[in-house]
């Protein structure tokens, strides 16, 4: 255990899976009381148990955050659980995919929504609080997918462009406040979510639609194992990250060490924009 975020109090969206999980198990290891928010509850409610049984302290809730008065309720949750809130990390994501002429307009409202107006709602809610505080830190969760365009992802790579430069705005705004918000900009990263675009997760995959999700059809085995090949490739280290790997990154970013840190975004993922797109010549 450290002390990075002693005394802090962080919440963190989309915390029961993947990168978010894997931020509430840094923050918590470094001494931040967690609260992890989560559309699905169950794993929501695991996560902040194994916190619990680690000796953290966290707490769990169950909210969608395409919701704007749960958004309000959480942070709300947050204060009262806790008394006060450092840390927020806006990271839940959803999109509905396919080509352009081919998306619903409900899809592409629920693709902003999760991945755009809810760091909006929850930043407008949190500034107050944080006002009041003296100062805090938000990490917003984008992705190089935010700063350039993917096939069949018009809605996600809208939505996270936007994330960007709404935490740069934001950040300016408040930075003489000591309000420091930043974004990350990951590659792939082998979570649930990216297991389930390539059909190699342990459960059926699904896709978020206007109003829920649908079950994808999975891949066959040969085919997914080329499909992860192909993925993790594509970065110049040769493999997908690691949710842990852009865990450390969210820590720094919402620690004191971040002082001189706001309205930056981070690419953090194996040199893959780095990278042209041409093939090597020998
Ligand atoms: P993940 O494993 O699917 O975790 C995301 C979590 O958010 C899930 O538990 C999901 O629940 C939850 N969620 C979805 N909609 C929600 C809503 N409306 N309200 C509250 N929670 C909701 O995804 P991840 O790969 O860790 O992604 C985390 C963040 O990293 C996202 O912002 C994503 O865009 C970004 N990112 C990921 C990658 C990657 O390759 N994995 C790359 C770049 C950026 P359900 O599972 O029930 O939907």
């Amino acid at each position: 255990m450290g002390d990075r975020l002693a005394g802090k109090i962080a919440l963190i969206t989309g915390g029961g899976s993947g990168i978010g999980e894997a931020t509430a198990q840094r923050f918590s290891a470094e001494g931040a009381r967690v609260l992890i928010v989560d559309i699905n509850g169950t794993n929501a409610e695991r996560v902040a148990t194994a916190l619990r049984e680690q000796g953290g302290e966290a707490g769990h809730l169950a909210a969608d955050v395409t919701d704007p008065e749960a958004v309000q309720g959480m942070i709300q949750h947050a204060v009262k659980t806790f008394g006060r809130l450092d840390i927020l990390h806006n990271n839940a994501t959803a999109a509905e995919m396919g080509s352009v002429a081919d998306l619903s307009l409900e899809g592409w409202n629920r693709t902003l929504a999760v991945n755009v107006t809810a760091p909006f709602l929850a930043t407008k809610y949190a500034i107050p609080i944080m006002l009041d505080q003296g100062g805090g830190a938000i990490v917003n969760t984008a992705s190089i997918s935010g700063t350039r365009g993917d096939y069949g992802m018009a809605a996600y790579n809208a939505g996270k462009a936007a994330v960007i430069n709404f935490t740069r705005s934001a950040a300016i705004e408040y930075a003489s406040r000591n309000i420091r918000m930043n974004c990350v900009c990951p590659g792939a990263i082998d979570t649930p979510a990216i297991r389930a675009l390539t059909g190699s997760g342990a459960e059926t995959p699904h896709m978020a639609v206007a109003g829920g999700s649908v079950d994808l059809p999975k891949l066959p085995e040969e085919a997914q194992a080329k499909v992860r090949e192909r993925m993790g490739t594509a970065h110049p280290v040769g493999r997908l990250g690691t949710p842990q790997e852009i865990a450390n990154l969210v820590l720094f970013l919402a620690s004191d060490e971040a002082s001189f840190i706001t309205g930056a975004a981070y690419i953090i993922d194996g040199g893959l924009t780095a990278h042209t797109g041409l093939p090597a010549m020998r």
